[in-house]
């Protein structure tokens, strides 16, 4: 009996060292896969247009006369600030980033939906810049708690057009990555610190901006509205990878039919991949396992984009990235 007692403990703790060391594996952050390619960082000349990437979906366009901004999450709370306390705009680094991204002046901040790791430091970086905030009546609301005056403010359903010097910008309405965690409306300003959880979806967004002639896509939240882009033709495509993993494949060849093979695009840049709970001035790792299986989502998008042709292409963190010149990559 002895005897099997004490084989029964060493299974026992044999397991537990695989359950711990499984739960480890899921925990970590993984690489991305090998052959992973960055665009090439340099300037566009003037009136040509500079994108930067800031992480998560936080992207701002420039020509050297105007800016278009997309979502922002400068500030990217940790993990324990996220789950267990509350989110704050963090000023230092807002001005931190901003600078190193020479972003003095924006005109137009469109948010693709409220939640947090999208709209935390809308009202921060607009106070800074002056820009307008665009977007739900949620994140009217987030605009309004963060001291942006109503005036300075836009609330959109799909299918209106902004302009910003020789940017125009069409908002279209999409839908959100399957599993919203914090579904819901934002009903009264939004003032921070605030739970990760009040920020309430509000609704998604996605958006083609076109400046001379150049076409590419920002879409922000991996989900899609069959034959939202009937119409539309791109250059590149901004495509959130966030959560594909854990749908079936069909899903992801579902939202690559609609969003890259819809517009013609031969260039698709993911966002969206990166953990937002590390902060911006550490190399940007793809999420953790356990949340999502980034290396899985790109092993699925891999052959979708032999079979058509089109190229993944990485941002760099901040630095800029001439539009022209990315697209032409995709070429
Ligand atoms: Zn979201």
């Amino acid at each position: 009996v002895k005897r099997w007692a004490k084989r029964i403990g060493l299974v026992v703790a044999a397991l537990l060292v695989l359950l711990i060391a499984y739960g480890a594996w899921r925990f970590r952050h993984p690489a991305l896969p090998a052959g992973t390619k960055l665009l090439a960082s340099s300037p566009a000349a003037s009136g040509d247009v500079t994108v930067r990437f800031m992480g998560t979906t936080t992207l701002a366009f420039s020509d050297g006369h105007n800016t278009v901004m997309i979502d922002a999450l400068l500030t990217r709370p940790d993990m324990r600030a996220v789950m267990f306390g509350t989110v704050q705009s963090d000023p230092a680094i807002i001005a931190d980033v901003l600078q190193r991204a020479s972003l003095d002046k924006i005109d137009l901040l469109f948010v693709s939906h409220s939640h947090y790791d999208h709209a935390m430091d809308a009202a921060a970086v607009a106070a800074r810049t002056g820009a307008v905030v665009v977007g739900s009546a949620s994140t009217q609301q987030v605009a309004l708690g963060g001291g942006i005056p109503l005036s300075r403010t836009r609330i959109v359903k799909g299918g209106e057009t902004f302009a910003a010097g020789a940017f125009k910008v069409t908002v279209i309405r999409s839908l959100h990555s399957p599993g919203d965690r914090i579904p819901g409306t934002i009903a009264a300003p939004l003032h921070q610190p605030a739970k990760a959880s009040d920020y309430k979806e509000g609704g998604t967004f996605a958006f083609l901006i076109e400046h001379n002639g150049q076409r590419i896509l920002v879409h922000p939240s991996a989900n899609f509205v069959t034959g939202m882009y009937r119409g539309v033709r791109t250059d590149a495509v901004f495509l959130a990878t966030g959560g594909l993993s854990l749908q079936p494949a069909k899903f992801t060849q579902d939202y690559w039919r609609e969003t890259v093979e819809a517009t013609g695009a031969k260039l698709v840049v993911p966002i969206h991949w990166d953990d937002f709970l590390q902060p911006l001035d550490q190399p940007l790792q793809p999420l953790r396992i356990f949340l999502d299986d980034i290396p899985q989502t790109m092993t699925r998008l891999d052959v979708l984009t032999a079979r058509d042709g089109v190229k993944i292409r990485y941002m760099p963190v901040i630095a800029p990235v001439a539009l022209g010149a990315a697209i032409k990559s995709g070429e």
